[in-house]
């Protein structure tokens, strides 16, 4: 093996080009191709940057050209040669550098290395586990360190512009109490204060919320996250928000800070130009018209509740649900009455994983209307469906019907899938709604109780505070959520700052008193001490990216991410550990 010694490189894997010609560079980097063409042996030598062809010709420099027989794929190189044109016929327009290649006159080995467990150069299937235990060899190529660098440059352009409008990046403990997100914490034993626990933030809100009390004014702070939850395709244990918190404002200055941002990370990482402002709709809204409070409005099959048009129908399956409190409602599936039987049992398959018991479907024809229920509807019913949805021959109708909650998910779910069915949504168009009015508290049937839709420290409704006693459910929220694509990437609230109402708040939400002070006391305390009016909010940067870079899941944009069952295939975590560290934090396992 070869030493560096004084050698320095000049030039990027991706930087040379006509410009260049008859220049002696030296490059750095790792074989990733090798030929040989008739005695010639031809690299591609890699780096972050890019690719570069390297020659080495037996004719020049016999001895370097023997040396270069033992490359093989991820050998790490230094070369130092001569720029020169590559012959018309080879060269290469997809590459930067496809017009030149380097010659060498002086070749250092820096690393061997074995064969990789799976080639680099190009895109076989490989099981994830093996990407991510080879993490960092997977990370060698362009596309999967793209992702990286385009998160760099989001994460600056975030950090520039908010230090630009006079934000402050504090950081926040990890080491802390819980706080309520929603979610299972990760706690920490503390050994010397034996059978006591940190745990992991689920967010720094009540730090931030604090950092308001201490008169900063503006925070934000790129901050990792952490929930125990079960994992799906877009859900890590560790997540990155970006957070921030305002004093001194509404929820309009904190929604114009935030599209200022989001309209610098997309410039930033993805050169695409934004115009804000972006567009609103109310939670309610939102919900009836597409079933979900994150609807992707890229493409129509909008909700239509048929509720009151088919109370006391002939279709008992119908009347039973409406009967019961529940709702039919239904979406205009255009075009689609040329499903055939097969497709729309798999769209019924598709249903019941939400919950679905069945899913009633109704082809539109020339002559008439095609379904094995439509028997049990009146002329007028027909009619009065027919208009709410605007049907027209040739359409397919979908109903969902059961409690509203299961009915409007039912639908929100096959409004996508249809439409990714149909190719309905386009590429690279960037849909940005806020979702406003949110419920302040929703009722959970298993608990028996109220809790939070955003979080406990949400402000209600002004104007709404007495109905916080008698009737919780019909308080509206300070909340926002910033929804792109139907994905949620950012939410917030405007916070209550008065000890009184976070009091009442906590009420509502079964916490009591002394529970209240005993997990809230010092939040409490410090709502006496003169807290300002504050909101704030904060953006998932793993779902952001994900979004930007196009990826299909979050861990394409995560350097050392987790598999779906929290484990790290590169460091074996989590593992077990020793029984005298045990010991020494006090716990005494039985597993
Ligand atoms: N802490 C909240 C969250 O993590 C965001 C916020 O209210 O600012 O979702």
């Amino acid at each position: 093996m070869d030493s560096l010694g004084a050698l320095r490189r000049t030039h990027t894997c991706n930087e040379l080009g006509p410009d260049h010609l008859d220049r002696e560079v030296i490059l750095m980097g790792w074989v990733l191709r090798r030929r040989d063409h008739g005695g010639v042996i031809f690299i591609d030598l890699r780096d972050r940057w890019g690719v570069t062809q390297v020659v080495f010709n037996p004719e020049r420099n016999a001895d370097v050209h023997a040396k270069a027989h033992r490359l093989r794929s991820e050998w790490v190189l230094a070369v130092r040669g001569t720029v020169c044109r590559r012959p018309a016929d080879m060269e290469n327009p997809k590459l930067k550098t496809g017009a030149i290649e380097v010659l060498v006159n002086e070749l250092l080995i820096l690393n061997v290395s074995e064969t990789p467990p799976f080639p680099l150069d190009e895109d076989i299937e490989v099981s994830d586990n093996l990407r991510l235990q080879y993490r960092y060899l997977d990370l060698r190529r362009p596309e999967k360190a793209g992702n990286l660098i385009m998160r760099h440059q989001a994460v600056m352009a975030v950090r520039n512009y908010l230090s630009e409008n006079n934000f402050l990046e504090i950081e926040t403990p990890m080491l802390t109490r819980s706080t309520p997100e929603g979610a299972r914490d990760y706690l920490v034993p503390s050994r010397v204060n034996p059978g006591k626990f940190y745990a992991l933030p689920q967010s720094p809100q009540l730090f931030k919320q604090l950092l308001m009390m201490a008169g900063m004014d503006r925070y934000f702070q790129v901050v990792r996250c952490f929930r125990d939850e079960d994992l799906r395709a877009d859900r890590q244990p560790e997540f990155t928000q970006i957070d921030m918190e305002l004093s001194f404002v509404g929820e309009e200055d904190i929604i114009r800070i935030a599209e200022g941002m989001i309209q610098a990370v997309f410039k930033a990482a993805g050169n695409i130009e934004l115009q804000p402002p972006f567009n609103h709709m109310t939670y309610d809204e939102a919900v009836q018209r597409f079933g979900t409070d994150r609807p992707d409005t890229r493409f129509g099959f909008e909700l239509v509740d048929l509720t009151e048009t088919l109370r006391g129908c002939g279709f008992k399956v119908f009347n039973s649900v409406i009967a019961g409190n529940g709702v039919v409602k239904a979406i205009n599936a255009k075009g689609c009455a040329t499903f055939s039987r097969k497709d729309l049992d798999n769209l019924a398959d598709y249903a019941a994983t939400f919950g679905a018991r069945g899913m009633a479907w109704i082809k539109i024809r020339e002559d008439g209307w095609q379904s094995p229920i439509s028997k049990f509807f009146s002329a007028d019913e027909i009619k009065a469906m027919g208009e709410a949805l605007g049907v027209e021959p040739g359409d397919l109708i979908l109903f969902g019907a059961g409690p509203a909650a299961v009915a409007n998910q039912v639908l929100a779910e096959l409004r996508l899938e249809l439409a990714r069915r149909l190719g309905l949504i386009k590429e690279g168009t960037y849909d940005f709604l806020w979702i406003t009015d949110f419920p302040l508290v929703e009722y959970d049937q298993k608990e028996k109780r109220y809790s939070a839709v955003h979080h406990p420290f949400t402000a209600p409704n002004e104007d709404q505070l007495d109905l916080l006693a008698t009737d919780p459910a019909r308080v509206k929220s300070r909340a926002y959520d910033l929804v792109l694509n139907g994905n949620e990437i950012g939410g917030g609230s405007i916070r209550i700052h008065r000890r009184d109402v976070q009091e009442k708040v906590f009420a509502v939400l079964g916490i009591e008193p002394a529970e209240a002070q005993e997990k809230f006391g010092f939040l409490l305390r410090a709502l006496e001490l003169g807290a300002p009016p504050h909101g704030g909010i904060a953006f998932g940067v793993d779902r952001l990216m994900m979004i930007l870079t196009g990826s299909d899941s979050i861990r394409d944009v995560i350097a050392f991410p987790k598999t779906q069952k929290a484990t790290c295939p590169l460091t074996d975590a989590p593992a077990a550990v020793d029984r005298k560290q045990l010991t020494d934090l006090s716990l005494r396992p039985d597993w």
